[in-house]
């Protein structure tokens, strides 16, 4: 079925495709440049109940011209990097949409950090070794939250609510 909506989805990727020419492949990749129109995916989904991301289709639309140029300073790469960023965090905090990894990375940054104190409750207490409560309590903490967030990443990634 023919929507309107599909003509901006369509000249943010021409875009896309004619202006990545301008910039290295480096550039590119590190700077999540196709998060553009993948953002834009998502987006479309939202444009007819939120007016924020009737707002964000604009924002992808100017960014999917205006990378090239707004990559080739420090003061412009940030720029860049803020508006993005903008638009993403926008899709997780209110459509529950998440990067690739996210929950994975989340997560496992969690475990580490509860293993770790846990660690040194247990060596405190004189219940372990230093050694061995962080052979046990980090690996632990690491495996769980490395596990529950390959988990929840996977939830997220069957409703379609992946980047
Ligand atoms: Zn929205």
């Amino acid at each position: 079925m023919p929507n309107i909506f599909e003509n901006w989805l369509v000249k943010i990727h021409n875009n896309l495709e004619i202006n990545q020419e301008k910039i290295s492949s480096k550039d590119f990749v590190f700077f999540n440049v196709d998060m553009i129109e993948k953002a834009a995916k998502q987006t479309v989904k939202f444009l007819k109940t939120c007016q924020t991301c009737q707002q964000n289709k604009e924002e992808l639309l100017a960014l999917s011209t205006e990378f090239p140029e707004l990559l080739e300073t420090i003061g412009g790469r940030r720029k860049f990097t803020n508006r993005l960023d903008k638009v993403l965090k926008h899709l997780r905090k209110e459509h529950g949409i998440y990067p690739k990894g996210y929950f994975t990375g989340l997560y496992t940054l969690i475990g580490v950090l509860i293993g770790f104190v846990l660690s040194l409750l247990a060596t405190w207490s004189k219940f372990l070794s230093f050694f061995s409560s962080m052979l046990i309590f980090l690996g632990l903490g690491t495996i769980i939250g490395w596990f529950a967030g390959l988990i929840k990443d996977g939830k997220i990634a069957r409703s379609q609510k992946q980047i």
